[in-house]
């Protein structure tokens, strides 16, 4: 602990500049912790130096994931899970705008003096702009997805100056876990962290690459979304939407736009966020909710009467799918286009669905991800790949090498 005549340690750092190489090098998400004098604790903070998922599980919700039960080791610590949509979605929302809603429902009952989320710049509506938002306005103004690496902890230093002591954080897995780490040297009296799941991310680059490879018209995609009717659905300026098969992306060209970062990361689910709002584990239409402890349990309160809600349910098996999927994307097997739209056609009749979408989703991104660190930085492997992750990716037959 700090005393009053001695100034915190982390006063004294200097955060980087942009552009620089930061100590996670190139595994390095830009969660913007760098970007201030919170560098400090970065050999601790840094979710790829120092995975440390567990123990700031044990410290936010008050126990870790019980390994023995395989909805925790799937969705983390977790009291309730359930489908919702607003019954009036905000226009413009990724999906019904229930992060946005919650945003505004804290900050106008005098909840939060501030929420930290990330609106996009004046030339791009996908260069993410991080803020601490002060009024619903400004809430509403960072809704829907910026796909790219966003550097939201940049903004810490911003706290303690503002002398802001109530503060609500929304942000994905990576930034999350910096947060958390270094939670108790920002002077806040409370802190509400509502997260999103995250993965594939990509830099700006690797976006319009992207978007250039899979749209028919990438300059005017507004919202993009991997659904779970197996497509990928754009949603233009003028309103239309287009549909992409999965099983038609062009894997080869594809491969190599994922942030080394995301390639690394095994937090898909925000483990350590008090409220967790996605969509993946839910069927076609609805988000996602998880409710991690009693801080996200009230945050959800708020809204209840404007959402409608229904039970998840699981259908199913992803299983073989799962494990075809680990070879064709070695062999960067891409489907011709009319293949592909029949696979996709199929698989939503009879694929996973609600909890076991997630399930595919989070095996297939974990088995590729378990792979690539095992392949470039096999030094990290058993300290950065969490226990549950192990758990899961020991369910399938990898290569060797
Ligand atoms: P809105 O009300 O539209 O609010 C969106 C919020 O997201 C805003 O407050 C904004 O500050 C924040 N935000 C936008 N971009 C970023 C960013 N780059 N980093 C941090 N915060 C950001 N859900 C799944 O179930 N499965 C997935 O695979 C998945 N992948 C995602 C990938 C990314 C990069 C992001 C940002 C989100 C992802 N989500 C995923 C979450 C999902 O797409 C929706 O964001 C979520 O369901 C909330 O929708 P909403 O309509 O309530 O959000
Ligand atoms: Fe720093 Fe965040 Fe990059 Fe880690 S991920 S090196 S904490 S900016």
């Amino acid at each position: 602990m700090t005393s009053l005549q001695e100034p915190a340690k982390h006063l004294k750092a200097k955060g980087m500049k942009p552009g620089g190489r930061r100590p996670a090098k190139e595994l390095c998400s830009e969660c913007g912790l760098c970007d201030t004098y919170y560098i400090h604790y970065v050999k601790e903070a840094c979710a790829f130096l120092n995975q440390q998922i567990a123990e700031l599980e044990a410290e936010a919700h008050g126990r870790r994931r019980n390994l023995d039960n395989w909805d925790d080791v799937y969705f983390g610590v977790h009291q309730d899970m359930m489908q919702a949509k607003k019954k009036q979605p905000i226009e413009g929302a990724q999906w019904t705008g229930i992060v946005s809603t919650i945003a505004i429902e804290m900050l106008n009952r005098g909840l939060v003096e501030g929420v930290v989320c990330v609106q996009n710049s004046k030339e791009d509506r996908f260069q993410p702009q991080p803020i601490i938002a002060r009024t619903p306005e400004e809430i509403l103004a960072a809704k829907v997805n910026k796909p790219t690496l966003s550097p939201n902890l940049s903004i810490l230093e911003q706290i303690e100056q503002s002398n802001l002591k109530k503060l609500l954080v929304i942000g994905v897995g990576c930034q999350i876990q910096a947060l958390r780490a270094v939670e108790k040297e920002l002077g806040l009296e409370k802190l509400y962290v509502l997260g999103t799941p995250c993965v594939d991310n990509v830099t700006r680059a690797g976006l319009q690459k992207f978007l250039e490879t899979t749209s028919k018209s990438p300059d005017t995609v507004v919202y993009y979304e991997f659904m779970q009717d197996f497509r990928v659905h754009f949603k233009h300026e003028d309103g239309s939407v287009e549909t992409v098969p999965f099983f038609g992306l062009n894997t080869k060209e594809l491969k190599n736009i994922f942030a080394p970062s995301c390639l690394s990361c095994f937090d898909y689910v925000n483990s350590l966020a008090d409220l967790v709002v996605g969509y993946m584990g839910a069927t076609f239409g609805w988000q996602w909710i998880v409710v991690r402890n009693e801080t996200g349990q009230f945050m959800l309160d708020l809204v209840r009467d404007q959402l409608d809600t229904q039970p998840v349910i699981a259908q199913g098996n992803r299983k073989q799918a799962v494990q075809q999927s680990i070879p064709a994307y070695d062999k960067e097997v891409t489907l011709p286009m009319w293949a592909a739209k029949l696979m996709g056609v199929v698989i939503d009749k009879i694929g996973p669905r609600g909890l076991e979408y997630a399930r595919f989703s989070i095996d297939s991104h974990f088995t590729r991800n378990y792979l690539y660190v095992k392949r470039n930085h096999p030094e990290k492997l058993d300290a950065h790949v969490p226990d549950f992750a192990k758990k899961i990716v020991e369910q399938y037959h990898l290569p060797n090498s």
